[in-house]
Parts: structure tokens; sequence; C-alpha cells
């Protein structure tokens, strides 16, 4: 594949309010694409794997750019926030901290100030670095259409690498994240492929309530990045734990059936192998800093 400096051509279309951005893109079924940060969708373009004749832009959407919180509705992030301001934000390090880390460890400064978690929702991409711990979280999306909208749990939006579910017309509007119940840790680790800025060869994200009285585990989510087609919870390992008072046995076979549960395959980043035990690696570490975070809350 070719990598050309300039960019196709393309119109830029900014509209002015989200019904208007969803009936053009409708009517250019094919042609057109929405620009978030342009973080991935400029090099596709470069590359000439996509050529839109229409870009449009979202910016204009201050309703995609908010943060909001509250005790009952929970976390509420448009579309368009970037991964700088999820980091940063007061709220979210306080309450749903795995996120915030999560969204800190993405590229560089420069692509976390442009890209967006929209962006690395609808990407699609098995390793996107946000997801993963909105997944454990139990995130839920709303999607906007031209004719209606529709909300649907996160983990429904991928259907394979770089493949999400929106239909013609439709577009990611915002990312809800209910508040989890007190005794609860989160915690979301990564593995990058090379230096500390690359994508992650492996994620895994883990998310522990605990039953303050027994220490059993009343409800644990494991999800793991960059190992499958999409973003997968082990369910497996989190049926293992449920119910299950926690100790190192139990958390090193979770983390066996992790590693079971995981797909991968090798590529330019990773070999199956190495992946596979990392995931193994991985998960134990990851359920150790929960379950600390857990008890201690
Ligand atoms: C050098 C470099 C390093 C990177 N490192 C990481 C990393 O460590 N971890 C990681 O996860 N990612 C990484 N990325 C990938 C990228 O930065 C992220 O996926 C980013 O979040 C994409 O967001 P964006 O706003 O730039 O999306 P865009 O490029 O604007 O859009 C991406 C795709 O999503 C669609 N889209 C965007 N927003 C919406 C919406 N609201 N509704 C419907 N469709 C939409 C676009 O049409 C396009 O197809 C890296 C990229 C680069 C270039």
């Amino acid at each position: 594949m070719i990598y050309l400096k300039s960019l196709p051509t393309f119109e830029y279309f900014s509209p002015q309010s989200l019904k208007e951005a969803c009936s053009f893109l409708k009517a250019h079924e094919n042609g057109a694409k929405i620009v978030a940060g342009g973080t991935d969708l400029l090099i596709d373009m470069k590359y000439r794997k996509v050529t839109p004749r229409y870009l449009v832009g979202l910016r204009t959407l201050p309703e995609l750019s908010r943060v909001t919180f509250g005790d009952q509705e929970g976390l509420r992030i448009g579309a368009m926030v970037t991964h700088q301001e999820i980091m940063d934000g007061p709220i979210i390090n306080e309450k749903f901290k795995s996120i915030a880390l999560a969204c800190s460890q993405v590229g560089t400064p420069q692509i976390r100030n442009m890209g967006t978690v929209g962006g690395n929702v609808c990407n699609a991409a098995p390793s996107a670095d946000s997801v993963p711990p909105l997944m454990a979280y139990s995130a839920t999306v709303t999607i906007a259409g031209a004719e209606s909208d529709r909300v649907l749990p996160l983990e429904e939006m991928f259907i394979g690498p770089g493949e999400n579910c929106l239909k013609a017309g439709e577009i990611l509007a915002e990312i809800r994240v209910p508040v989890a119940p007190p005794h609860t840790g989160a915690v979301y680790v990564r593995l990058p492929a090379r230096t500390g800025k690359d994508i992650a060869a492996v994620g895994v994200a883990v998310l522990i309530t605990l039953d303050p009285t027994s220490g059993a585990c009343n409800d644990v989510k494991i999800v793991l990045g960059a190992v499958a087609p999409t973003p997968i919870r082990s369910r497996k390992a989190e049926a293992a734990l449920n119910g299950e008072k926690p100790g190192e046995d139990l958390i090193n076979r979770a983390a066996l059936l992790s590693a079971d549960e995981a797909k991968p395959i090798s590529d330019v980043r990773s070999s199956l192998d190495y992946r596979t035990e990392m995931v193994r690696v991985l998960t134990g570490q990851a359920l150790n800093q929960a379950l600390a975070i857990a008890r201690a809350s």
C-alpha cells in the first residue's frame, strides 16, 4: 500500500445540528464520512483506503464535546471529547480512574489532543485503548439517526476489525457510563508493542465489585483488547470468579482461562504465543490491582 503525502480531494460539510449531519450522511451514503480528530481517518485517506467525496465535521455541535456527571445518570461523554480531556477530567479521575488511565496511554500528546473517544470507538480497532475500561463499566452508546436514535451496550458496537454496527446516516453521539456500586475496583493495564507510545499489543480491563461482608466477588468484568477481532469479554474467567472469595489460586486460574479465551493473531506487533502468555500475566496483574482497590474502598 502506498502512503501519499497529499489527501485526496474532498468537500467539507459543517452541519448546524446532529439531525442535519445524519440526514447529510444518509443522502450521501457511499460518499460521505464523519471526521472527528482525523487521526485515523486522514491516514486512511492518505493511503487511499477511503476516498470520501465529503467529510462531515462535528466540531460545530457543542453537545458532542461535553462531559457531565450525576449520581443517578452517571457519566456522559460526548463523542467529540478528546483523550486529553478525559485524561484531565477531575470527575473521571475521581470516579472512573481506569478510563482516564486508558486515555492517558493513547499515542502522544498530539494524538490525545486531536483524537476523540468517539473516533476511537467508531474506528473499531481491536486495540482501541478507551474501549476495554468502558466495556468493563458496562457503558452504553447513544446513536443518533436521521429518523430516530437508539441506545445499545458498547460491546454490541463491534463487528470485526475496523467494522462497527452503525447504519447509513447514523452517528455515535454519546457514551454513558453507569456509576459502579461501592467496594468496586477498576483498572486497565496494557502492553505496548514496541515503545510506551505504541498501540497496545494486549490490553486488559478489569472491574470487580466485592461483597463487603463476605469478601466474595459480586460482579466481575474482564475485557481483553487487541487479542481478538474485536474487544471481548472473558466470560469463563468472570464466571470462575463471580460469587467466590478470590485468593491466589483462583486468580491464577482465572488468568489462565482468560488466556484460553483470547484469540490473538501474530502480526508486526507481536506473536500469537507471546500475546496469549501476556493475556495471562496482565489479567493476573489487573485482577490483583482491582481487588486491592475494591478492598480499600
Ligand atoms: C501516531 C498514532 C498513535 C496512535 N496511538 C493510539 C493508541 O495508543 N491507542 C489507541 O487506541 N489509538 C491510537 N491511535 C489511533 C487514533 O488516534 C484513535 O483511534 C483516535 O481516538 C481516533 O479518533 P479521531 O477523533 O481522530 O477519529 P477520526 O480519525 O476522525 O475517525 C475515525 C473513524 O471513526 C469515524 N467516526 C469518528 N467519529 C464518529 C462519530 N461520532 N460517529 C460515527 N463515526 C465516527 C470516522 O468516520 C472514521 O471512520 C493512534 C494513531 C496515531 C496516528
